[in-house]
């Protein structure tokens, strides 16, 4: 059957941006740390050191052992960002993106007249980025009759790799791989298949039903079953497609700062009420009904987010300029949700994802709203306690 997705993984991404920015590193063994610290680890490694057995996780005194030549140098969360952005608009000038998987991962959906030219796209993609963003930005494009497929694709050839996986390539296509390069197979759940017998791809693509419903529970189990087999199974997410507040504004609320404030706090609103139910966002929406009748809506993709200041940076982004009609009714929505994606690499992040869940805990506690930002209760009711965390300085995540 035809090729219904593609994927797109950046190729040890953080290392490649730094390869592609000094061009001293390129072609040269370079690990990328967190903190400048011999006890911490690896969060990227290039390929070149990679071949010396340095990879993701790897403490550094072990990195320098393997590899005495080898290049450690202090991440650059902003940069990455920075180039993720320029990465997504290149590869839209192509193609629509369906679901930014993360900073170094993207899907797309190809559409029935696309299908046929699967392989052309998937090549413009990458030449996209080539010459669009940098020559040394290698990334691996993968196809398949579904989502899961697509992902295992870019798994096949690394770096640089283009592999599209066909239905009448199954299951074979797939030996080569091991277990932990399945999307859904950490190393928790690989032990469970050991225990159940499965050591390789091959015996997993054999097994019956029954099997893999032991191994995952009867509704994953199935999809996995399904998935091997490229049947393009709707998206587990799709019972909860969006998180979208929005509100009618009464005539004081009106003016272009205002409604401003009123979307900030709708969007407050919906990240809480998303973060209750255990998702983050991969894009966000903003529409806006001006009282002459006109609209004014605009779209980003982001990294998938749960942290309110993340987003309402994201929402200053959007909000139109200069704007002055007067605005009558404002949404926001939170779209392409993924499950939890746990704390972030990045600092920057991670701080304000960490404030976000201790404001979720304070508001659990003490009720809805006990804790906002202040800049709020220009557009409602005041008395509670409050922490003025927008004014905390800007990082451009
Ligand atoms: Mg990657």
């Amino acid at each position: 059957m035809e090729v219904r997705y593609l994927f797109l993984d950046m190729n040890a991404y953080f290392a490649s941006v730094e390869q592609q920015d000094d061009e001293n590193l390129r072609g040269k063994p370079v690990c990328v740390v967190p903190v400048e610290a011999e006890t911490t680890v690896c969060i990227a490694a290039s390929y070149e050191a990679r071949r010396y057995g340095v990879k993701t996780g790897t403490p550094v005194y072990e990195a320098r052992a393997r590899c005495p030549r080898i290049v450690i140098r202090k991440a650059r969360p902003r940069r990455y960002v920075e180039v993720h952005q320029q990465i997504l608009k290149a590869v839209e000038s192509v193609l629509p993106i369906e679901e930014v998987r993360s900073i170094d991962e993207m899907r797309f959906k190809l559409l029935k007249n696309e299908r046929a030219r699967a392989e052309a796209i998937a090549k413009e993609l990458k030449k996209a980025i080539r010459t669009q963003v940098g020559e040394h930005l290698p990334a691996s494009v993968g196809g398949g009759p579904n989502r899961f497929l697509a992902k295992v694709a870019t798994e096949l050839e690394k770096p640089d790799g283009l592999v599209l996986i066909r239905k009448e390539d199954l299951p074979e296509i797939l030996w080569e791989l091991e277990l932990t390069d399945l999307y859904g197979i950490g190393r928790r759940m690989e032990r469970r298949l050991n225990r159940l017998g499965i050591f390789t791809v091959r015996q997993l693509t054999e097994a019956p039903l029954e099997l893999l419903r032991r191994a995952w529970g009867s509704v994953l189990g199935e999809r996995m079953y399904r998935n091997l087999r490229g049947e393009d199974l709707p998206e587990i997410e799709t019972h909860r497609r969006s998180f979208a507040h929005s509100h009618v504004l009464s005539p004081e609320l009106r003016s272009p700062e205002k409604a401003r404030l009123v979307a900030v706090r709708l969007l407050v609103k919906a990240a809480a009420r998303m973060r209750k139910a255990g998702y983050a966002a991969g894009s966000l929406f903003l529409h806006l009904r001006f009282l002459e009748g006109e609209d004014y809506a605009a779209f980003t993709h982001l990294t998938p987010t749960f942290a309110t200041r993340t987003l309402v940076f994201a929402l200053r982004r959007l909000w139109p300029e200069n704007e002055r009609r007067p605005v009558l009714k404002a949404s926001v929505t939170l779209g392409h949700l993924v499950a939890y994606p746990g704390l972030s690499l990045f600092p920057a992040e991670r701080k304000n994802q960490l404030l976000a869940q201790a404001l979720d805990s304070v508001n659990r506690r003490f009720g809805p709203d006990t804790v906002r930002p202040a800049t709020l209760d220009l557009v409602g009711e005041v008395g509670e306690y409050r922490i003025a965390f927008d004014k905390m300085p800007d990082f451009s995540v």
